[in-house]
């Protein structure tokens, strides 16, 4: 069994009248709690420490609460659609705290029946700002869940998934909103045709993309609040009620006990996948693999599907076109792709060229046409993802795509009917 490290012994004991596990765990987010709670089913004795609220990122300031902030923003969203369509209604409050509550409740109940102890001690991960100059002014997601009141204008700085994530909702809801990005397109390591189809949607729904911009620093006048960003060009970006910072978030992993034998790391702290499945699965697979008598268990980081909740959504799994081309060389890769308009806006009274697209495209390779990259934006990609997800894990291929019966009239029978 792996030993417990110094600092976690502390933590236990200082905590706790039992402090001797087979298994303590730091950290009560989705990949510990999974961890933990699999190695009790095998018979050890297992703890969780934590120091906030159980459920970490995913729960308290991740994926939960974004999903219910974005859902109140798909909400403002269909409810402007709706006017389109006749339809009124009204907009009821979305009990985000509550929600979050009752799930931390389940979380340590589920430890609860699962026999493992709740422990509480001491955290040292946090979110990461640019190291600009007046960060102190600004937010980061953790930020943007204390948020009481919307904020009339908003700079979000960042181009990955929690800016363009927060700068979508943020937009949605009716906050003046401007996206600071150093390069030219947010998630421009995704593919190109979601980075590319993003931009565009983005700019449609009103929000400013400002390309090409390094944030230098952000000074706060305290007569009227606003704050002013100024890029590392001395240019002044503007004035903003409030400013999010969101280039990536990183582990301050400094005080645990890494570098001991019988210590493992798993999650977001990998810095490897940083999704709530991953880290789930990760910590099953350790706990199969140190209690379960499985010695080969190990998580497979291969064709992970995930998707970023942008307006519209963005579903990707496998390769981008690039990623292929360089592989495989382009003699060996074919593109299939498609553009249009969901049927969802068909009724409605909007110049063509002003409607919403969705975008996808299969990348295949080989005399097989094994697909190996598949992305799609668009109004419901989010639910159009998993199923596809299982077919790439087997190996499907162009032709297996073909041979599946189109559901009609949806999106996703485009993936099966691409010329
Ligand atoms: P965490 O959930 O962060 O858990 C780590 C826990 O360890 C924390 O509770 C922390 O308090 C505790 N801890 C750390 N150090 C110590 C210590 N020394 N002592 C005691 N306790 C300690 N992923 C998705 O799949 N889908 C999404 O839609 C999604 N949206 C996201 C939105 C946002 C705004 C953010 C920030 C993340 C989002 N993610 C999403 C990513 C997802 O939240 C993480 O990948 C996931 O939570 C990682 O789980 P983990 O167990 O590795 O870490
Ligand atoms: P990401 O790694 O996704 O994106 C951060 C981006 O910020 C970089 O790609 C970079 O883009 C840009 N950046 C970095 N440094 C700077 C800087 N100094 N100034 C301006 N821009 C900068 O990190 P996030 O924090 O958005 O998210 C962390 C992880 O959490 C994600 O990778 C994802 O795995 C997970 N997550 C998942 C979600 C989901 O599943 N829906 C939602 C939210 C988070 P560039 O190089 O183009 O400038």
């Amino acid at each position: 069994a792996p030993r417990t490290g110094r600092i976690c012994r502390r933590v236990a004991m200082s905590s706790s009248s039992e402090s001797h596990f087979d298994y303590l765990v730091i950290g009560g987010g989705s990949g510990g709690i999974a961890s933990a709670r699999r190695a009790a089913t095998y018979g050890a004795k297992v703890a969780v420490v934590e120091r906030g609220a159980l459920g970490g990122t995913c729960v308290n300031v991740g994926c939960v609460p974004k999903k219910v902030m974005w859902n109140a923003a798909h909400i403002t969203e269909v409810l402007h659609d709706a006017a389109l369509y006749q339809y009124r209604g009204d907009l009821e409050s979305t009990a985000r705290d509550n929600y979050v509550t009752r799930l931390n409740g389940i979380y340590g109940r589920n430890l609860d029946n699962s026999e493992v102890t709740k422990l509480v001690g001491t955290a040292s991960f946090d979110g990461a700002t640019a190291g600009l100059e007046g960060a102190e002014h600004c937010i980061t997601s953790d930020g943007f869940f204390e948020l009481e009141e919307l904020p009339a204008s908003v700079a979000v700085v960042g181009a990955g998934y929690i800016a363009v994530e927060m700068a979508g909702i943020l937009n949605a809801l009716g906050a003046e909103t401007s996206l600071l990005i150093r390069g030219d397109l947010a998630l421009r390591s995704f593919d190109d045709l979601l980075s590319t189809t993003l931009d565009a949607e983005m700019k449609r729904q009103g929000m400013t993309v400002v390309p090409q911009t390094t944030v230098a620093s952000v000074a706060l006048d305290e007569e009227t609040g606003l704050k002013t960003v100024v890029s590392t060009d001395g240019v002044e970006v503007g004035k903003f009620e409030q400013v999010l910072i969101a280039t990536g978030r990183r582990p301050l992993t400094e005080p645990l006990c890494h570098d001991r034998p019988g210590v493992y790391a798993l999650g977001d702290v990998c810095g490897n996948v940083e999704l709530t499945p991953m880290a789930i699965a990760a910590g099953r697979r350790l706990a199969d693999r140190l209690f379960g008598g499985m010695p080969l268990a190990k998580a497979d980081y291969d064709n992970v599907p995930t998707v970023v909740f942008s307006h519209p959504t963005i579903g990707t799994i496998g390769l981008t076109e690039a990623q292929a081309r360089d592989r495989y060389g382009d003699d060996d890769v074919a593109v299939y792709k498609s553009t249009f308009v969901n049927l969802w806006y068909g009724p409605m009274p909007i110049e063509p060229a002003d409607k919403p697209k969705t975008a996808m495209k299969l990348v295949c390779v080989g005399p097989e046409e094994k697909v190996v990259g598949l992305h799609v934006i668009g109004m419901g990609a989010d639910e159009m993802l998993q199923g596809f997800g299982v077919a790439m894990k087997m190996g499907a291929t162009k032709a297996d795509f073909d041979s599946c019966v189109a559901i009609h009239p949806t999106a996703a029978e485009e993936f099966v009917t691409l010329p």
